[in-house]
């Protein structure tokens, strides 16, 4: 036992150590917390407790990476959290997505050429035709072109597309036969 524990023990005995010490999750420990101390408490203590994990984490940048290893190699072995965090990858991925489409296509997005406006249809396409050229010099946006545009600042010459307007676009020289009728 440690010493913190037996001293809280002592203070509070065993019943209220175990409720404190329960394993909560983020959405617990924040309905408990804003019951106690009230909304702007909170969102002001979650600030600043942000703020302190970020200087942490820059200041103990080779702790923090050996730490993410090590969850990571231990999480691998777990099928359950390999699960959530796949989950958890395909929304994150999916917020980018939208959130890129949004910026080049309005919202909701469109596309340009036939205003479909089905996210799974929808892509990113490059005006002026110099896609391959960028997949060439820069292949990390091969496949991940909308995380590299967020990171990037949205730079011009892009739009949204559908898929069957982005490979009619392809396959004709530059125009969407949909133009062409
Ligand atoms: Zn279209
Ligand atoms: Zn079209």
């Amino acid at each position: 036992m440690t010493l913190r524990k037996t001293i809280l023990i002592a203070k509070h005995g065993l019943e209220w150590y175990e409720n404190y010490n329960k394993k909560r999750s983020s959405m617990e420990r924040k309905t408990i917390l804003i019951a106690k101390h009230g909304l702007e408490w909170y969102e002001n203590h979650n600030k600043k407790h942000a703020a302190k994990l970020r200087r942490w984490r820059v200041e103990h940048s080779d702790v923090n990476r050996a730490l993410r290893k090590k969850y990571y190699y231990r999480d691998a072995k777990d099928p359950v959290k390999v699960a959530q965090r796949r989950a958890y990858n395909r929304q994150w991925n999916k917020n980018v997505k939208i959130r890129v489409l949004e910026h080049y296509g309005g919202n909701p997005p469109r596309c340009v050429c036939c205003n479909e406006s089905i996210l799974q249809f929808l892509t990113i396409d490059h005006t002026n035709n110099d896609g391959s050229l960028q997949r060439k010099t820069n292949p990390f946006t091969r496949h991940h072109l909308g995380y590299w545009l967020w990171q990037n600042g949205y730079p011009n010459g892009y739009q949204v597309l559908c898929w069957n307007c982005n490979v009619g676009k392809g396959l004709s020289g530059g125009q969407c036969p949909h133009k062409g009728l």
